[in-house]
């Protein structure tokens, strides 16, 4: 059993209090993915990672942070499409430190964060700041928590397959050739691949103008092509990734 959500009080009690068992907490986002992409992949893409890590390392999956921070331009399209539903930062920093809190409350010592949604980014680091000083004023000092971005574990030769030598601009992967072939592989029913778009990538200044412009956006929310996609892709990704993520988490939060 990995999911918190499907086990008993006494049971996640048991493994977390005694067992000090590891929890993998996935934190996302509700955002526009483009025509061909369901909303939640920011959230169901650190979801199964987090299944597949926690089948080997004997963790707890908790229920996913499915809202983040506001959708940007140059990295999730922006935060005027319909289906995106964002955050107050000051409200995204409280929900997951009053999260952390909670786990530590119930005897959790190692928590692994794993995001799917980059503007989350700085945000996590404030509510893990906030949730350390909140636990030591609780005179709880052995708490360890890691932050993971998965996509920074796709090594040389992944990146190569993915993208066929062509030298990706990372920034503009959303709703892409790496998040569209990730889910091609988990979720195959929730990809429309009839209305997958390929077109040229945005072009953005090198300088940001509040309120936000909308004109260098492409209309569909898709920031690059995401032609290059497939399932096959997304498995090379996964079965890439998720050893290299188990041995970090390891490193970072031996037992
Ligand atoms: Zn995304
Ligand atoms: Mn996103």
């Amino acid at each position: 059993m990995t999911m918190m959500s499907e086990m008993t009080w006494p049971d996640y009690h048991r493994r977390v209090a005694e067992d000090r068992a590891l929890i993998l907490l996935p934190v996302g986002s509700t955002e526009q993915h483009g025509p061909h992409l369901p909303l939640g992949v920011d959230h169901q893409i650190p979801t199964a990672l987090c299944k597949l890590l926690a089948a080997r390392c004997d963790g707890i999956v908790a229920p996913a942070v499915t809202f983040g921070y506001k959708s940007q331009p140059k990295s999730g399209g922006g935060n005027h499409f319909p289906g995106t539903v964002s955050l107050d930062a000051q409200t995204f920093i409280n929900l997951v430190k009053d999260i952390l809190v909670e786990l530590a409350r119930h005897g959790a010592r190692r928590v692994a964060i794993f995001d799917g949604h980059f503007e989350n980014g700085m945000f996590l680091v404030e509510a893990i700041d906030l949730a350390l000083r909140d636990l030591r004023r609780l005179g709880i000092e052995d708490m360890r928590i890691a932050r993971f971005d998965y996509w920074n574990f796709i090594d040389s030769a992944t990146e190569h397959a993915l993208f066929g030598g062509k030298c990706p601009d990372w920034g503009l992967e959303h709703a892409a050739v790496m998040e569209t072939s990730v889910m091609m592989y988990f979720w195959p029913n929730l990809v429309h691949n009839e209305l997958i778009p390929d077109h040229p990538p945005a072009r953005f200044p090198h300088y940001d103008v509040y309120p936000i412009d909308t004109a260098p956006i492409p209309a569909d929310g898709v920031l690059s092509s995401a032609a290059p996609a497939s399932r096959e892709k997304g498995q090379r990704v996964v079965d890439q990734i998720v050893p290299a993520i188990l041995q970090a988490l390891q490193e970072a939060l031996p037992a």
